[in-house]
């Protein structure tokens, strides 16, 4: 692989430096405290283009390749994870998926809308009872007609009180596990859908993350994705490759852990000296550089591997065990070189820690991300 950038995506990489400097770093405590991220801030990112990176021109993306959005994300990442996580489901999860999997009519009705911002994105796989266990969902679309009515309820859905679509998976034969499971993209004004905030996240506060509730929600036969009984098929390939953005996510906030730590260690003084001049202060600084290299190389090998159009999966699930693992570590010893300014929201690692957890629980957890590499090496599932 080669490491050195291409003039774009330094380019693009720079854009979204400067996006994150003028655009996000001033609120991001505002927001964390208000648990919303300014709604306005959509319109920027598809202003920039962040909405339809990797889509079609001809659908209204830039046709970027996959290690620029990965620079975007590492960059947006290293602002705000809820910011990260608004662009990684919208494009990553749901636009990039349509564009996928779409009919013509399908892609000329969403693409455009969503890469323009004018249109958001969620994905509804996770329900209340079950989250590693997505292939037994019970949410229910049965045939009526030229229709679908769909019943049943989504949990944890992230953009989901803002979205405008979601592609939402359920089960619509009676195939028995995941083979019943087929793929809807539901505009979410149609009636029967309502929609919770949930609250009191330990961390990525400013995201709007729902509780998703269908009663006869009705949508005409055209609105499957894709082939009836491969929803799980379309919802596990959109995740592979969600997880290298949530990867590149990770790193960003581990750089972002870093540069904190380091300005921080140089300015503070104790015992007459600097504590960047204190070797276990070091320990700490180098242990965060070491984490932020092995996981941003991990997550641009993912990219590589997608450009190049081979198979990318279990290099994605190990980037993001690595990664997400790495980004708690490297915020939580950022925190310990802050000391007890590091526990309060005027100073960023405290908020880095808590946007980092969440990222070893969604869109696979450590150990599912485990069962998957060790699926790919011994042969012998797991699950
Ligand atoms: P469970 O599956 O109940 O797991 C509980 C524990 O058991 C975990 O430690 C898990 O690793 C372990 N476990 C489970 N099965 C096994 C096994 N076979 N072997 C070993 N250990 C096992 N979902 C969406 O569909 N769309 C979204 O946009 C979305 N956004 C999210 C945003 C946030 C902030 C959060 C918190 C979650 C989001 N999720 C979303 C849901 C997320 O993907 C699930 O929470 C995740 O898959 C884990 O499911 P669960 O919470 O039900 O935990």
């Amino acid at each position: 692989m080669n490491l050195e950038l291409s003039e774009e995506q330094t380019a693009v990489r720079q854009l979204a430096k400067d996006f994150v400097d003028r655009e996000i770093a001033p609120n991001v405590v505002a927001w964390d405290r208000a648990e919303e991220v300014d709604r306005s801030l959509v319109k920027k990112l598809a202003e920039v283009g962040f909405l339809g990176l990797t889509i079609d021109e001809e659908y209204g993306g830039s046709g970027g390749d996959h290690l620029a959005y990965c620079l975007v994300t590492e960059e947006l990442g290293r602002g705000d994870s809820s910011v990260r996580g608004i662009v990684s489901v919208s494009l990553g999860l749901v636009t990039k998926t349509i564009q996928s999997y779409g009919t013509e009519e399908q892609k000329r009705r969403w693409l455009p809308a969503l890469t323009s911002g004018d249109a958001l994105g969620c994905f509804g796989l996770t329900e209340p009872g079950t989250g590693s266990d997505a292939g037994n969902l019970t949410t229910r679309a049965v045939r009526d007609g030229d229709d679908y009515v769909i019943n049943g309820s989504k949990m944890f859905i992230t953009n989901g009180t803002w979205a405008d679509v979601v592609l939402l998976f359920a089960r619509s034969t009676d195939a028995p596990g995941h083979k019943g499971v087929s793929a809807f993209l539901v505009p979410t004004d149609t009636p029967g859908l309502t929609r919770r905030t949930i609250h009191g996240k330990l961390g990525l506060r400013g995201q709007a993350t729902a509780e998703l509730f269908l009663e006869d929600v009705r949508v005409p036969a055209s609105a499957m994705l894709g082939q009836e009984g491969k929803g799980f098929s379309i919802a596990m390939s959109a995740l592979a490759k969600g997880r290298m953005s949530v990867a590149a996510g990770c790193v960003g906030i581990a750089q972002a852990a870093l540069d904190a730590a380091v300005g921080y260690a140089g300015e503070r003084e104790q015992f007459g000296k600097s504590i960047a001049s204190y070797q276990l202060v070091q320990e700490l600084i180098s242990d965060i550089a070491l984490d932020v290299d092995a996981a941003r190389l991990l997550t641009w090998r993912v990219a590589d591997l997608i450009d190049r159009g081979e198979d990318f999966a279990t290099a994605a699930s190990k980037a993001k065990l690595f990664a997400s693992e790495a980004a708690v570590r490297c915020a939580n010893n950022a925190l310990q070189v802050f000391g007890g300014y590091g526990y309060i929201d005027e100073y960023p690692v405290g908020k880095l820690l808590r946007d980092a957890r969440v990222m070893t629980l969604y869109e696979g957890t450590s150990q599912i991300q485990k069962l998957i590499i060790g699926r790919a090496l011994t042969g012998v599932s797991a699950f």
